[in-house]
């Protein structure tokens, strides 16, 4: 008899452990959707900066979390991105890459009220099923009915390098070790914080990606959803 597929896909894991490119694999082989929810702390943290809102006001953040629509579609280019990220209709997917972004996202994602804003969107978009969603506290908080929930790991050095290469691969200017102090810096706030903190769900399944390729963090992941 064969078992039936997982409906819903959870993937967590820190910073540049390869969260997405699986994520994205996987979707691509089961004709799922692929949900990176990363880019949805982003986008708000992009918006705020944009606006010079003081990135320390709880309360404006939560506010403009609530009343700004994020959508996120299938890649309308291949420029590299894993998805479009639309803000008031304006395609805003490179700009939620910056460093400044990088640096300031983590703070923004430990106020309850961002995180309230964006679980319900993603929630009710995880819910209707085939789809694989990306994140830090999917497998936890956002949709703990997953059928398969996947925690991916990788050193800190490793992601780094890994980061880097992107980055050099892209024609961005980039500093490994400012990459790593910084991943560090997130992986902490991500970690520690009260709302929501990265960890492995209790039934999720830890793969390390330290010594594999992606070809073979899939071929694990697939043999998972069989
Ligand atoms: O995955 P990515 O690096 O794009 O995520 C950016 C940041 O968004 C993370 O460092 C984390 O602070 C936050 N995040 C989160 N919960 C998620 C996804 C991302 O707190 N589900």
């Amino acid at each position: 008899m064969t078992k039936k597929r997982p409906d819903i896909i959870a993937i967590d894991g820190p910073a540049a452990s390869g969260k997405s490119t699986l994520g994205r694999r996987l979707a691509d082989a089961l004709g799922y959707l692929f949900f990176d929810t990363g880019v949805m702390y982003r986008a708000v943290t992009w918006l705020v900066l944009q606006r010079g809102i003081n990135i320390r006001d709880e309360k404006s953040v939560s506010a403009l979390a609530e009343e700004t629509p994020i959508d996120v579609l299938p890649a309308s280019r291949s420029d590299g991105r894993a998805c479009d990220v639309l803000m008031d209709g304006k395609d805003i997917t490179w700009e939620t890459r910056r460093p400044e972004v990088d640096a300031n996202v983590s703070l923004i994602s430990t106020y309850a009220g961002v995180r309230h804003a964006m679980s319900e969107q993603q929630r009710r978009i995880g819910l209707r099923g085939k789809v694989v969603m990306v994140g830090r506290d999917i497998g936890t908080v956002v949709l703990p009915q997953a059928d398969l929930k996947i925690y991916l790991d990788a050193s800190a050095p490793e992601r780094a390098r890994r980061r880097h290469q992107e980055n050099l691969a892209r024609g961005i200017e980039s500093n490994y070790d400012e990459i790593l102090a910084r991943m560090i810096e997130r992986d902490y706030i991500d970690s520690t914080r009260d709302v929501a903190p990265l960890r492995a769900a209790d039934d999720a399944v830890v793969l390390n990606s330290d010594e594999l390729s992606a070809d073979e963090v899939f071929e694990q992941a697939w043999r998972l959803s069989e």
